[in-house]
């Protein structure tokens, strides 16, 4: 990355535009990171209005979506349902292999794909699309291989900004917001 830009692409905005599917890994992304966990195996997360709104407004875009995970709960599984994710995969641990699947299964050449995460094990899936984001609040240890860095924490709107982004360069973002005023 050079100089306050937060990519190291010099054609970001045609990078966007090949970008049919938006996976993104959940804690420190879809939510702060923290887990509450309860008595009786209550385990609470905190998840952003923003970010289902925006994966609505995805959605109605025709783009696919879709969560990789290593932790698994049934909160995100409710998140999931509400939003109408694409993929979800809960409990993994070889992350790179779940991307495989889904691209091969979707049709999706590499370009094609990008991927929000946070730390060591989105690597895996990280290096392996054509556009990987990191949230503000990602490790320094993966960063080097992040191609934009988010301004938005994990939680607090990241994978709202990536996806306001992508439909931003794909010139759909005025068409999505007129739906919303027609109540489409
Ligand atoms: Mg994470």
């Amino acid at each position: 990355m050079t100089g306050s830009s937060p990519t190291k692409h010099d054609n970001f905005a045609q990078t966007c535009r090949k970008i049919r599917m938006l996976l993104f890994d959940c804690d420190g992304v879809m939510t702060d990171g923290h887990v509450v966990l309860g008595n009786d195996g209550l385990e609470l997360k905190f998840f952003a209005a923003a970010d289902g709104i925006g994966l609505k407004m995805w959605k109605k875009a025709g783009l696919l979506s879709g969560c990789i995970t290593g932790r698994a709960s049934q909160g995100l599984e409710r998140r999931a349902s509400e939003l109408k994710f694409d993929e979800l995969h809960q409990g993994v641990t070889r992350k790179g292999d779940v991307l495989a699947d889904i691209m091969k299964r979707h049709g999706l050449a590499r370009e094609e794909v990008a991927y929000i995460g946070d730390d060591l094990n989105d690597l895996s899936v990280g290096t392996r699309v054509g556009l990987f984001f990191v949230p503000a609040n990602h490790h320094p240890s993966v960063r080097p291989y992040a191609d934009y860095v988010l301004s938005s924490r994990g939680g607090d709107g990241a994978v709202r900004e990536a996806l306001d982004l992508i439909l931003d360069h794909k010139g759909l973002i005025e068409g999505l917001i007129e739906g919303f005023i027609n109540q489409e």
